[in-house]
């Protein structure tokens, strides 16, 4: 099939053009201001809006419709609802109302709540968000929306990213008019995640249980070849895998999502996707559907999407580079350095206000990529260290020093650095090795959060960025909107603030164990674990954050809290009773077939020999290595998988109350003994007939497509 792109690209979605083209003037004047002052929909507005969504919905094939949502699941969610609606005559119409459009009332009670369900209501509401277009996704027209609790407790991730996204349009406002930029009416972060995954046979992955209940393999020799040769890394991509990709782009645009790079990864079999960034909360939901397509697409094509921070053991794992701006309504790139004296001194303020808050919530920002999957890869020396640093290249650096010291930048510029006075100078795009180990870096017009996990959704990354942020600002903004002299008190604001939290700047190998000294003697958090990091919510200061920027009231806090231990401890506890199970089951049974073909042959070579009159010498050496080899490993083995299996029913036995203690004992329990059983189980796979072996290989998973 060859596509027309232009024509098939958002081809299922109720965009702004096609809103212009199906809905009556006023009315569509109506919506758009709606949309452009976040207020709510008048229901009469929203009766003909549905009327004409629901028309072209079923012009496209539609003949449900979903309030489609985010819970804290982590995936989305969606309770289909027919348009029919039946007559008197036994016929029946196609009918949606503006309520329904506006409002939607999922049974609430199934989805993670926190505790906040024990304080109100089991049902819950969705509420339509007009500023992410609806779509129509396999014969069913989607309505993003957000997801409370009747009480209005946010239950979801979209309703704290839409309330991030608010308070920092209002303090970036603020400090654009001290700037004299009374044309701006609202200010937009700007996000692009790139999404990384990897892509095996369907037919391997249906054999390997971890796959299958677990998303990573929990078991697996090494092959003899691994990404040693950085031999897939931007290499030529492979027909079927080019196939995949040509499929996925064409369903990605025809949502309206803006599929823009597609490359081989590190890993073998390790794939990139990269949209072109649009307003946060519209990335955010592009990237949940761009996760649900590939799987999808996958299927078809006869492999399965592997989303988890780390598959395999051994090759590089999956991450999601988060570029993140903010962008003004007039089209102004807040974080590009500007040409003129006064937009860089604007741009060098927004920039310390980023550096302040990167040092001030290193915890939350550490927290908002904390997830039992990523924790396989934080600091494993293929992502960044757990550790937060921004990474601002030597040209900038150099200015923010020249800044900080009131010296001369001794760049290309020689004359003294003093904000309001001096132009920057021309910043390089860096895109050197070193920043790659940063977890925050400049990259000339935008940051890059690159601690993200693949298979998590963006909007809790988004959202503490926005917030932190917006504190920053909010305190520029207080101080400077009483200066008696704008440009002394500006230039002081910057100058201290940079001295204050230098601290956070790092330009070096984030990945080498020098860095993690360093950072230590400098003071910055190493949260090593998302157990050690979940606490950080219930900090005081945390809460107050979240509290003054109306994102979360402190029960919010607490139901995260909770809801993300909890998370973090069932995870753990599938894996192991999924490893227990292929333990006890495929593998030790295989193992023990195989040791007994062994003694078999051992046998007969004996007798075989014995009848010819063989003198002394056996000739089943062999055999009889390899059988106590392997004897002496299924033993550890078993042991290993009784003492998990006992840890998990203790596990099991806790109070379920108290669920750091829960999740505590899951990490400091669980994973070792975890671990323990899959050394041995390894070394048995490395010592046994590749026929008898109950599982694809990492060989045949990662080498095969
Ligand atoms: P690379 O980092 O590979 O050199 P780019 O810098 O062009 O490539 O873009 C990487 C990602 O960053 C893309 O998803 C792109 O859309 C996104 N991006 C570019 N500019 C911005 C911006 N101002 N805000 C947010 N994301 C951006
Ligand atoms: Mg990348």
């Amino acid at each position: 099939m060859s596509s027309n792109v232009p024509e098939i690209f958002g081809s299922m979605v109720f965009n702004d053009a096609i809103m212009r083209d199906k809905l009556p003037k006023d009315i569509y004047r109506s919506l758009k201001k709606t949309i452009q002052d976040g207020k709510d929909l008048d229901l009469n507005v929203a009766n003909v809006v549905a009327i004409a969504m629901k028309d072209w919905a079923i012009e496209k094939g539609a003949t449900h419709y979903t309030h489609w949502f985010q819970p804290m699941t982590g995936v989305t969610a969606e309770k289909h609802d027919s348009f029919i609606s039946p007559q008197n005559d036994g016929r029946v119409i196609m009918e949606f109302s503006g309520k329904e459009l506006i409002k939607g009332e999922p049974d609430a009670s199934s989805f993670p709540s926190g505790g906040l369900r024990a304080t109100f209501e089991a049902r819950g509401y969705t509420a339509w968000d007009p500023t992410s277009y609806a779509f129509v996704k396999d014969g069913v027209l989607c309505i993003p929306t957000a997801f409370c609790s009747y009480g209005g407790e946010s239950l979801d991730k979209k309703t704290p990213m839409l309330r991030s996204m608010e308070t920092l349009n209002e303090q970036a406002l603020r400090i654009l008019r001290l700037f004299g930029n009374d044309d701006v009416k609202r200010v937009n972060t700007t996000v692009g995640p790139e999404q990384e995954y990897f892509l095996i046979d369907r037919s391997m992955y249906e054999k390997r249980k971890d796959l299958i209940y677990c998303d990573r393999t929990l078991f697996g020799a090494r092959p003899p070849k691994g990404q040693e040769l950085d031999d897939h890394y931007f290499g030529a991509i492979k027909p079927r895998v080019q196939a995949f990709m040509k499929e996925l782009n064409e369903e990605l645009w025809k949502l309206g999502i803006m599929s823009k790079t597609e490359h081989n990864e590190v890993a073998p079999a390790q794939h990139e996707m990269a949209p072109i960034y649009d307003t946060g909360n519209i990335a955010v939901d592009h990237n949940q559907i761009t996760m649900e397509v590939m799987k999808n697409v996958a299927k078809r094509h006869k492999f399965i999407c592997l989303l988890h921070e780390k598959p395999f053991a051994g090759v590089n794992g999956s991450g999601k580079h988060n570029n993140w701006s903010m962008v003004t309504d007039t089209g102004v790139n807040l974080l590009e350095p500007g040409r003129s004296v006064h937009e860089n001194a604007q741009f060098l303020l927004f920039l310390t206000a980023i550096i302040k808050a990167v040092d001030e919530y290193q915890d939350l920002l550490r927290l908002s990529i904390a997830s039992a999957g990523n924790d396989h890869r934080l600091g494993a020396a293929e992502a960044p260290p757990a550790i937060m640093s921004i990474y601002v290249g030597d040209d900038l650096g150099a200015v923010l020093r020249a800044i900080e010291n009131g010296t001369s930048y001794d760049g290309k510029q020689k004359s003294k650095m003093d904000i309001g006075v001096h132009v920057l100078p021309k910043l390089p795009k860096d895109t050197s090795d070193r920043n790659r180990t940063s977890p925050f870096a400049f990259t000339g017009n935008k940051f890059e959060f690159r601690s993200c996990g693949s298979s998590m959704s963006v909007a809790g990354a988004n959202m503490v960025l926005n917030t932190i942020v917006a504190e920053s600002l909010k305190q520029f903004a207080d101080t400077l909107e009483d200066a008696s002299d704008f440009t002394i008190e500006l230039r002081d604001l910057i100058k201290s603030n940079l001295k204050k939290h230098k601290r956070i700047l790092f330009n070096g190998d984030g990945y080498s164990k020098e860095w993690e000294k360093e950072a230590q003697k400098r003071g910055l958090l190493n949260l090593k674990t998302t157990v050690d990091a979940i606490p950080v919510y219930l900090d005081a200061k945390n809460i107050k954050l979240f509290k003054e920027h109306k994102i979360f009231t402190e029960a919010e806090v607490r139901s995260r809290y909770e809801i993300e231990l909890e998370a973090y401890s069932k995870i753990i506890n599938i894996e192991g009773l999924t490893a227990v199970d292929m333990a006890k089951k495929e593998i030790l049974p295989a193992v023990n077939r195989y040791i007994r073909q062994l003694s078999e042959t051992a046998y007969f070579k004996q007798n075989l020999f014995l009848s010819k009159d063989v003198p002394a010498a056996l000739p089943e050496k062999m055999e009889i290595d390899l059988i106590r080899k392997l004897s002496k490993l299924e033993d550890s083995a078993y042991a290993a998988v009784n003492r998990l299996e006992k840890l998990l029913d203790d596990a099991a036995k806790l109070d379920h109350q108290d669920k750091l203690k829960v999740a505590v004992f899951y990490k400091d329990r669980i994973i070792p003994a975890m671990a323990e059983l899959r050394k041995y189980v390894d070394e048995m796979e490395s010592n046994c007939d590749k026929a008898a072996w109950p599982l694809p290989s990492y060989g045949d998973m990662l080498f095969s497509v």
